[in-house]
Parts: C-alpha cells; sequence; structure tokens
C-alpha cells in the first residue's frame, strides 16, 4: 500500500515523525482507523519520534481513532510483502 506514508519508497529510508513540524526520526507507529471513513480492517499509519509518541496517541484516542502503538521495526514487518 503505497499510502502508508512512503513506507515503500526505497529511496526514503528514515522515518519521519508525523508531528507538526517534526524532523525526527520516528520510533513509533501509530495504527489507527475512523469508522466513518474507513473499512474495520483498514490501518492508517502515524509515525512519532518519542517526543510526540504521546501527543499523537492523545489526538486519536481522544477520537476513538487509536488501535496500536508499535516500534517502527514492527511496523516495517507488517507492511513487508
Ligand atoms: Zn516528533
Amino acid at each position: 500500500m503505497s499510502d502508508v506514508l512512503g513506507l515503500a519508497d526505497p529511496l526514503d529510508d528514515e522515518l519521519v515523525c508525523s508531528g507538526k513540524g517534526c524532523r525526527a526520526v520516528a520510533t513509533w507507529g501509530l495504527l489507527w482507523n475512523n469508522p466513518k471513513i474507513h473499512t474495520p480492517q483498514r490501518r492508517k499509519v502515524w509515525l512519532a519520534c518519542d517526543d510526540h509518541r504521546e501527543h499523537l496517541e492523545t489526538f486519536l484516542g481522544a477520537r476513538d481513532f487509536l488501535r496500536a502503538t508499535v516500534p517502527v521495526s514492527d511496523l516495517e514487518q507488517r507492511t513487508a510483502p
């Protein structure tokens, strides 16, 4: 899936945090789903550095969108063919 924030792009080795204005390397992947627009199995991914993980989790959690937080290394395994 190419909409997983460029994880499939071989030129983009570094996973950058999704925090606004943040250029830090992401260490966490937040898996989320908006039941109003996504099918239940669908997972969108936000990347987060250690500093922004909690902020992004709170943001998604408040909307009941957050499904799981996994280390980026797990994320790469999940999205591998
Ligand atoms: Zn960040």
